[in-house]
């Protein structure tokens, strides 16, 4: 199919965040699609920053968004932090430029003053949706006489400053949704600047889409209505416009529009929970794009962005599905190396107060055999301190058994096994994966049991657990466990069996 983005200029796309709150799934999908693109192109990924409400923005969430992008891996090549030839790339440093432009449009008579007050126009808005009309600006302030200006002026009513909007329609080819027309009729006359002479998103978007000489704009669907008003204020500046791309909404499961009730939503939380960012980079990417190999799923961003172009796009919403993320996760969490898991996990068992904060090499490498163990069985990574309890979590005064393991050691053949084996071990000084098997013949032998009732029954005894990982790793884990100075001791295999025995 025919990339109908690809165009003879260059590609240069940003992301335009205000920092007033968290990066949610929604704005972080559309920083890596416009990531994506720009790999794809080979083009440029610019970082704005949009704080023209100087009121909801923060320093804290510019601080955070930046963080977050770099934990995905979306570097961008020019913008905020990084400079470029047309800096400053944060809107309340450009505050002059769009002076200079609404100026411009003021002399030219493409834009004029509105003297008009909150409550005049409330009043107006009122009284049409009283007569069932869609409420749009009057057009009050279009034609003041000179003298009407002046002497509004002179009283020092205060004015924004509006667009003229032309006649006519406005439309535009956008690449995802199609030809998107409407009357401009429709639109009031967009404020450009504020009654305080603060700019408006409209007009600063234009203005510096125009000034870094932004090729494509991806951006989400709830913008495709200020598309047309930006299109006019381009047409304004007599300035050439940018093609457009607008990403469906995300949904939650249920259909309805993505929110905390869904759960996690922000790139903070899913970093706190211990995703891992290749997954939730890898899982995003396929929030409303598909690859061309069908069924392929498991992809790195740089594989994604090998064959990303914008035809693959749907226009129908995209649903945001928590348990398939988990998946995803599971599975990259599987992949990753022991090593790195342990060090990406290391901050969770340091606060369920399981390994020392300056917890030494023998402590980690201990730790890492722990994470191997148990690394497939969690979906993301703060759930690792739960499924280590196996290793951890034996309580010397209360130990609790799990159902299976209740069961089983409640026969007079379990039980049989389990004594069995607790002398042999009483009898051994160090058990090992070698002298473990030997203590397996002789408990067949003794006792004459052999299959699950034997196996069951020994495991039984040491974990407390009817079933769980290979339990010749876990002797050795509980063996060298026991040894290592942790916060919450770690009980021996004899020390296990005497507990566990005693509880039943
Ligand atoms: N600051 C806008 C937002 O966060 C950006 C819109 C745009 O990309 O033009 O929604």
């Amino acid at each position: 199919m025919n990339d109908r983005s690809t165009t003879d200029v260059p590609v240069r796309v940003r992301f335009a965040p205000s920092p007033t709150g968290f990066l949610h799934v929604g704005n972080v999908r559309t920083a890596l699609f416009n990531w994506l693109f720009a790999r794809y192109h080979k083009g440029t990924f610019l970082l704005r920053i949009e704080d023209t409400d100087a009121e909801r923005s923060e320093t804290q969430y510019e601080k955070q968004l930046l963080e977050d992008l770099r934990w995905l891996g979306l570097e961008w090549n020019e913008g905020i932090g990084l400079g470029g030839d047309y800096g400053p790339y944060r809107q309340s440093d450009r505050y002059e430029v769009y002076q200079k432009y609404a100026g411009q449009l003021l002399d030219e008579d493409k834009a004029f003053p509105c003297f008009c007050t909150e409550r005049e126009l409330e009043e107006v808005r009122q009284q049409q949706m009283d007569r069932n009309e869609t409420p749009r600006y009057s057009g009050k302030c279009r034609h003041l006489t000179p003298e009407e200006l002046e002497a509004r002026r002179e009283s020092g009513v205060p004015s924004t400053l509006r667009l003229r909007v032309r006649p006519g329609t406005v439309g535009f080819d956008d690449l995802v949704f199609g030809r998107v027309e409407i009357e401009t009729s429709q639109i009031s006359d967009p404020i450009l600047l504020r009654s305080d002479g603060s700019p408006t998103y409209n007009f600063c978007c234009v203005v510096d889409d125009l000034l870094m000489k932004i090729s494509h704009v991806i951006r989400g669907e709830g913008h495709l209505s200020n598309t047309h008003r930006q299109i006019l204020i381009y047409e304004a500046l007599g300035a050439a416009v940018p093609q457009f791309a607008h990403l469906s909404t995300i949904l939650g499961p249920d259909g309805q529009k993505l929110s905390k009730r869904h759960g996690a939503t922000s790139v903070r939380e899913f970093q706190v929970q211990g995703y891992l960012p290749e997954a939730l980079g890898n899982y995003l990417a396929l929030l409303g794009w598909s690859p061309s190999e069908d069924g392929k799923e498991m992809m790195s961003l740089g594989e994604i962005a090998a064959e990303f172009n914008l035809t693959r796009i749907q226009k129908s919403p995209a649903i945001f599905d928590g348990k398939k993320l988990d998946w995803m996760n599971r599975s990259y969490v599987s992949q990753t190396a022991d090593d790195v898991l342990t060090d990406l996990s290391k901050a969770f068992f340091i606060e369920a107060g399981l390994i020392p904060p300056d917890a030494d090499a023998r402590i980690l490498d201990w730790q890492q055999r722990v994470i191997a163990l148990i690394k497939t069985r969690v979906d993301h990574l703060d759930q690792l301190p739960a499924e280590a309890a196996i290793i951890y979590g034996l309580d010397p005064d209360a130990p609790q058994l799990d159902e299976e393991a209740a069961e089983i050691l409640g026969t007079p053949e379990g039980k049989a096994v389990a004594s069995e084996f607790t002398r042999l071990v009483d009898a051994v000084a160090d058990l090992t994966p070698e002298s473990y098997r030997g203590m397996v013949s002789e408990v067949k032998s003794t006792t004459g049991q052999k299959g699950r009732t034997l196996f069951h029954s020994i495991r039984a005894a040491l974990t407390g657990r009817g079933s769980g990982p290979d339990l010749e790793k876990l002797i050795l884990l509980y063996e060298e466990g026991s040894r290592l100075p942790l916060p919450r001791k770690v009980l021996s295999c004899r020390e296990r069996l005497h507990v566990i025995l005693g509880s039943i």
